[in-house]
């Protein structure tokens, strides 16, 4: 590969850019939208030529290989470039192609993040040469534009597994599947747990797979897999009363509230596992991890009132989760855009739970439909002090 065009300039996209011109490659970045300012600068700073606002197509089939950022959808230009016969790869697959050591890649539709940043924590903690990104931070061209690490802890979003080629994991993580961003994958939930179960299509013998023996999805989907690779299946058997240390001789400590995050160290202390990571050193890095703010995040108890932002809960599974882990009565404050939501899976827990639901959002007419019937006393407002005052 010679030359290469960038398409979309956000984080992946700028990073693979930064990354082929590292690697001596000629590069062209070409976004339909406007690009922010600090990424023009570390363009311009690089001698990467770019343009925004529109493609111009001359220049975007100038090379072979097209690198298309996981934000970009199906668009036009992408279709007609593969009409044209161009190749057209996610960032994912180009920073593949440059890492020499070990990757752990971590993808599923709820706690990418956590589990993701929990893991490398351990790892480095224990003192792995280990870096983390992907959908987190920076993205994996990027870094590889920077460092060669000996450990690359990925996370992974199905929109960055879409338009992999060789992508292949040591490591790779299928924490669940429930329904999310179906928009991108024509509402059809079969198209989006395919595109899941990418992240496990090229392992060998050699590479190991965890995933979540619980999930209906992944097991439908499991029953009709062929791989060689080792298969670790990860079911709440496996952390029912905490997770056990390997000889059985006591339970993990773990700095994080819920089943949900049990399940996460579970899968993240079996990939410490497979890299050979002591009992001691996994306990350790458990022990002194704190999540990122925004996951069931307490923010102090004012008047007896315990304030939870739970934020990053953008779809139904994850606040089903979060309610799941609450232990006293709760006020819920709800809203944003609705995905084709189905709520009944929360009715029954939210009975005996849920005392009053504050919608904040723009439209709050499907949550406040949905929900009446199920909680005494449901507030509307478009404020979040009001809603803190209500
Ligand atoms: P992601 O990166 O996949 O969006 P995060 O770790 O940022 O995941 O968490 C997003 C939301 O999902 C948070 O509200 C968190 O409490 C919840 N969550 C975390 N892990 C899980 C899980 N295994 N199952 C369901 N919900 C989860």
């Amino acid at each position: 590969m010679k030359s290469v065009v960038v398409i979309g300039a956000g984080e992946s996209g700028v990073g693979a850019a930064l990354l082929a011109k590292k690697m001596g490659m000629e590069v062209f970045v070409s976004d339909y939208g406007t690009i922010s300012e600090q990424y023009k600068k570390e363009l311009t700073g690089c001698n990467i030529p770019f343009e925004e606002g529109g493609h111009d197509f001359e220049k975007v089939l100038v090379t072979e290989v097209v690198i298309k950022s996981p934000g970009v959808p199906e668009h036009a230009i992408l279709r007609m470039l593969k009409e044209k016969g161009r190749k057209v790869i996610s960032e994912i697959e180009f920073g593949h192609l440059f890492f020499s050591g070990l990757t752990i890649a971590i993808t599923g539709s709820n706690g990418k993040t956590t589990a993701s940043g929990l893991l490398y924590h351990i790892l480095k903690t224990a003192g792995l040469n280990v870096a983390l990104g992907g959908n987190y931070g920076k993205s994996y061209a990027r870094i590889l534009a920077e460092e060669q690490p000996d450990v690359m802890v990925l996370e992974i979003s199905s929109f960055q597994l879409d338009d992999i080629d060789t992508f292949r994991p040591y490591v790779a993580i299928l924490l669940n599947i429930t329904p999310d961003h179906l928009d991108r994958y024509e509402y059809k939930m079969d198209n989006y747990v395919n595109s899941k179960f990418r992240i496990a299509k090229n392992q060998k013998a050699s590479d190991h797979f965890i995933y979540n023996g619980d999930d209906a999805e992944i097991m439908a989907k499991m029953a009709s897999f062929h791989g060689s690779q080792h298969l670790v299946s990860i079911t709440s058997a496996h952390f029912s009363q905490g997770i056990p240390s390997k000889d059985g001789s006591g339970m993990f400590e773990l700095n994080l509230k819920g089943k949900h995050n049990l399940f996460n160290a579970a899968c993240v202390v079996e990939a410490c596992r497979i890299m050979d990571l002591s009992e001691d050193k996994i306990a350790l890095g458990l022990k002194t991890f704190v999540n990122l703010p925004h996951r069931l995040e307490s923010c102090g108890t004012i008047n007896g009132v315990e304030f939870i932002n739970d934020s990053k809960a953008t779809n139904v599974d994850s606040v089903y989760y979060a309610l799941d882990a609450m232990t006293k009565p709760v006020i819920w404050i709800a809203g944003g855009t609705d995905k084709g939501n189905d709520y009944s899976v929360l009715f029954p827990l939210i009975k005996n739970k849920v005392k009053a639901l504050i919608c904040l959002g723009l439209d709050n007419e499907k949550l406040k439909n949905d929900f009446k019937p199920h909680i005494p006393t449901v507030f509307e407002t478009t404020k979040v002090s009001e809603a803190v005052e209500l």
